[in-house]
């Protein structure tokens, strides 16, 4: 018997934009069903488009009840003016500080010496994105092996059920953010199953100290205590490149029953560039160019013998025991021996005496013919300065197949060697010839190629994706998967050429997703295609949707109808029509706002690039949003890990490159790893992309902690870009730099670039002192905001900063961007962004749209006061309305309190997002007064001129997922932010 839910009851009895806020009516223990759908049927109706009724299950949330115990013991605390109970000691950072130091063992497994399986396996993530390093798998019974941990590593693991928790050692080719940009979130994913936590080695050149170090501004030090580094520390010094060379021995890593693999390092050799090879580079696909590019300033940094950070690569060797031959017991009987004890001597290699006969028996007499084990090698040689070094590197000379043995080394046979370097080298006759090198080797070609970019890698997201393109190509265009266009394009002959060229060469493959090469058992040995998954073609997903849900056809065409009764009604002037609509209360609040009048497609499209909290799932990414302003440029407000692959799978691999180099400023909003860590990634990208072009750096606009970690990071790679405080864009601080720019004639030849520079100091004394002197003066709003004592605020970097935010803002067609202090963690904010104010048709002056962007937060007031009349409310919505205890401990929203926060201050759309990972596909709702609110899916592309259409396409995009409303119990699902 459904029962009305309270919450429902009470929409009977208030005014939602009146209303006042009961946490207490949320009760967790009210286990009503969930009332049908009260969506808002438009008053005049233009066909029979009648949104499917909806009937949402509640699921069951039993995993977490366990922990509501724990939860409520809590201390809550209510925000000032209301009654939104949170976590004060979250709030403030000190809800870890009495928590018992975690000491994060490693695992101890008893290893199997007579390995029964054991394989080679490539992991494709960003094999078709193309966004990052594919990964790869060793495997052996007792132990795992990972060769670089890109982004996108941990959602590539959880789909194809790989379990990180098996892993042993990551090891990184290189240290950069194409190779190393997922090993944040794999550390606090790790550090955070079970109870107790557990770590894992992280191996990689000397390099490797300069991630870790700026890694700890987030993640805990225990979460990083076996993350080893070899190799000589680089300097940059005119030694540097002695020193390596002395260090050209193989560096033995892991040497145990299982398995040998040591590092040989690889630098790019100076002057080793261009000038070596007399390829023709005409007719190369850009990211050759590209590579080539790097190339080239490797050469030019080198001339002066410097090697950056960064610049160091590794060859892994990964050597298997030999196999012994098989015992002959008739050999054995003819040599006199009895069975027994002595058989075993014999096969684990000692000699015995005879029972019978006087004479010392052999292992070799009695023993077949061992065989040597497999030897794999793992090769990443970005740039043609490493190649020429590669290919003089005298400690693979045992490797070769032309190796002449002198006394004191063995030769060995490789059998496999899976490459990482990109198209280029690959495609390179001196690479080419390198490789044969390796005789009967079979090659694996792991680098990108573009025969994997019509290939969905995350098959189970681009699947929905699909299907909610096939509903509603307005809100979801055609991702860049499952055209073919890509194919086509110019660059796929190139490389097509190198795939032939290469197989001309040598015995060799590309790498495909999940593609396996056997080294036991020795029966097997060779390539495994079995697991390479199947390809679903976009008519066969569409079909199976069709014959799943009958209803959808209905569905696309209603929805259709949406957008053309939406265009329509905006040539009749929306504003008056909606005026006569008015019958319930909520419909005024339906009035289109003057700031939409006749708006621009091209003004603004906010593609939700990742729509899920904690950690990246199989269906949803972690936070990222992308405000494209088209001709004006584009933003980012936040950036987790993956935002340069979603950026990649909404825009096509080129578009995203577009998007990265149209990029004005990222803002993050706190320091909690599933805001930020796809940063660093985007940050190199662009800095690649721009490389040859003049242009600013990026402005960075985030929390106090993330400065620390970007500075510690670039000592790793440069990142090219400015870092802003969000404390100081807040309102007070704004006005605050307002009136000190007023007072500073402040010379346009000063260019705020060069505040970077530490020599270079902007705002020279005279102009301090007066400020100082001015605005400073004791008891002042100034004085007080500058000098407080939580205000450590250094002005001659600020207000050049802030000088910069404005010029970003202008060329942005954007009034102002305000961040606003949120309650979640220490330094958390949300953020406003308004739009210029433009003219119309007729010369008449249209406020601009006003967006706003909670970021991770309880509802409180200074989040309220700063959406008031927001055209667009980006809110969290963590948690479904049961688990409101939860959300209060965990300092986050409900369902019904972010929408609540939007009705209460007028917003006139809502888009809920950063679902936590429990509700894998969709979230529970409740849809009570959803009438301007909408969910956000991952790749999500909402236009402004279609915001009035948007909540009435939510019950068809729910219709999707009738049956899969179900609660993700696995224990997978850990928190990034804990
Ligand atoms: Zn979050
Ligand atoms: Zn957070």
């Amino acid at each position: 018997m459904p029962l009305p839910h309270p919450s429902t009851l009470r929409f009977l009895f208030f005014s939602p934009s009146k209303l006042p806020f009961f946490p207490s009516l949320y009760s967790p223990k009210s286990h009503s069903l969930f009332t049908v759908l009260a969506s808002s049927p438009p008053k005049r109706r233009r066909s029979t488009t009648a949104p499917p009724s909806l009937n949402f299950k509640r699921t069951n949330s039993s995993s977490f009840r366990e922990t509501k115990g724990k939860e409520n013991s809590v201390p809550m605390e209510e925000t000032e003016g209301t009654s939104f109970g949170f976590n004060k000691k979250r709030a403030e950072g000190r809800d870890k500080t009495d928590l018992p130091k975690k000491n994060l063992q490693l695992k101890v497994r008893k290893l199997n010496p007579v390995n029964t399986i054991s394989y080679v396996q490539i992991l494709g993530t960003g094999m078709d994105t193309q966004d990052t390093s594919p990964s790869v798998l060793l495997f052996f019974d007792k132990q795992r092996f990972i060769f670089n941990a890109g982004e996108g590593l941990q959602r590539f693991c959880t789909e194809h059920k790989i379990k990180l928790s098996k892993i042993d050692h990551i090891f990184l080719s290189r240290v950069c953010s194409e190779t190393a940009g997922g090993l944040p979130g794999l550390l606090l994913t790790l550090a955070g199953i079970g109870d107790v936590g557990m770590s894992v080695n992280v191996w990689g050149p000397s390099d490797l100290k300069y991630l870790v170090d700026a890694m700890k501004s987030f993640i805990p030090n225990a979460a990083m205590v076996h993350t080893r580094s070899f190799g000589p520390t680089v300097h940059s010094d005119a030694d540097a490149v002695d020193e390596l060379s002395k260090c050209r021995d193989p560096i033995v890593l892991v040497d145990d029953e299982v398995v040998k693999i040591s590092a040989i390092l690889v630098h790019p050799r100076p002057n080793g560039g261009l000038g070596l090879f007399d390829e023709d580079d005409m007719g190369h696909s850009q990211e050759q160019r590209r590579n080539h590019n790097s190339e080239a300033r490797s050469s030019t940094t080198n001339t002066s013998s410097t090697i950056k950070p960064g610049d160091m690569s590794v060859v892994y060797v990964c050597e298997l025991p030999e196999i012994k031959g098989k015992f002959d017991p008739s050999k054995a009987a003819a040599l006199g021996l009895k069975p027994g004890p002595k058989y075993r001597e014999l096969q684990l290699g000692n000699s015995v005496m005879s029972d019978r006969q006087k004479i010392m028996v052999h292992p070799s007499d009695v023993l077949g013919p061992s065989v040597p084990g497999p030897v794999v090698l793992l090769v990443d040689c970005p740039t043609e300065s490493h190649l020429s070094e590669l290919m003089s590197l005298e400690s693979l000379r045992p490797y070769y197949e032309d190796f002449s043995s002198d006394q004191t080394e063995i030769g060995k046979v490789v059998t496999c060697v899976i490459h990482l370097s990109p198209a280029s080298i690959l495609g390179n006759p001196n690479y080419q010839k390198w490789a044969k090198r390796f005789g009967s080797a079979q090659h694996i070609m792991a680098g990108h190629d573009r025969k994997n970019v019509a290939i969905p890698i995350l098959r189970a997201s681009a699947k929905i994706a699909a299907r909610l393109n096939h509903l509603c190509p307005q809100l979801f265009p055609a991702p860049g998967f499952w055209s073919h266009q890509q194919l086509t394009m110019p660059g796929s002959d190139s490389c097509a050429l190198t795939e032939i060229e290469v197989s001309n060469h040598y015995k060799s493959t590309l790498a495909e997703n999940l593609l396996k090469f056997t080294l036991r058992p020795y029966a097997q040995l060779g390539l495994d295609r079995s697991n390479i998954p199947s390809q679903e073609s976009l008519p066969e997903i569409i079909s199976a949707l069709h014959s799943e849900i009958p209803e959808i056809v209905d569905a696309v065409e209603h929805v259709g109808q949406l957008w053309r009764g939406s265009a329509e009604t905006d040539e009749r002037t929306p504003v008056e029509e909606n005026n006569a609509m008015v019958e319930e209360p909520w419909l005024n609040e339906n009035k289109v706002p003057s700031c939409l009048e006749n708006i621009r497609r091209d003004d603004l499209e906010i593609v939700l690039l990742g729509t899920g909290s904690s950690q990246p799932s199989k269906y949803r990414n972690v936070s990222s949003i992308y405000i494209n302003l088209f001709s004006k440029g584009s933003m980012l407000l936040d950036c987790g890990e993956g935002t340069l692959g979603q950026l990649k799978r909404r825009y096509g691999v080129e578009g995203a490159d577009a998007a990265v180099r149209s990029l004005r400023c990222i803002w993050i909003s706190h320091i909690h790893a599933d805001h930020h860590t796809g940063l660093a990634r985007i940050l190199a990208l662009r800095r690649d992309l721009l490389r040859e072009v003049p242009h600013e750096p990026v402005l960075v606009i985030g929390p106090r902690q993330l400065k620390r970690y970007l500075n510690a990071y670039q000592r790793l790679e440069d990142l090219d870009m400015q870092f802003l405080d969000c404390k100081d864009t807040t309102e007070a601080s704004l006005e605050a730099f307002q009136n000190v720019a007023s007072e500073i004639d402040y010379s346009p030849s000063e260019s705020p670039i060069s505040s970077t520079n530490e020599n270079s100091t902007l705002i020279d004394g005279a102009i301090r002192r007066k400020t100082e002197a001015s605005l400073f003066v004791k008891g002042s709003r100034m004085q007080s905001y500058w000098k407080g004592p939580s205000s450590p605020v250094d002005i001659s970097t600020a207000v050049p900063l802030l000088k910069r935010l404005n010029e970003v803002l202008n060329e942005a067609g954007l009034e102002a961007l305000i961040s606003f202090p949120v309650v979640h963690c220490p330094q958390a904010y949300g953020v406003v962004l308004k739009a210029a104010e433009r003219v119309n048709l007729d010369g008449k002056g249209i406020p601009g749209w006003k967006i706003v962007y909670s970021g991770d937060t309880r509802p409180c007031p200074k989040l309220m006061e700063a959406s008031r009349g927001a055209t667009l409310l980006i809110h969290e919505a963590t948690f479904e309305d049961s688990l409101v205890d939860e959300a209060m401990a965990k300092n986050h929203s409900t369902t019904s309190e972010a929408i609540d926060i939007g009705n209460s201050v007028g917003a006139y759309r809502i888009i809920l997002t950063h679902f936590s990972q429990r509700y894998p596909k969709i979230p529970v709702l409740d849809e009570k007064h959803m009438h301007k609110t909408c969910i956000a899916f991952d790749l999500m592309s909402v236009n402004v001129a279609d915001l009035s259409v948007l909540p009435k396409v939510l019950p068809y995009l729910t219709l999707l997922f009738r049956d899969e409303m179900m609660v993700d119990e696995s224990d997978d699902v850990v928190t990034l932010e804990s």
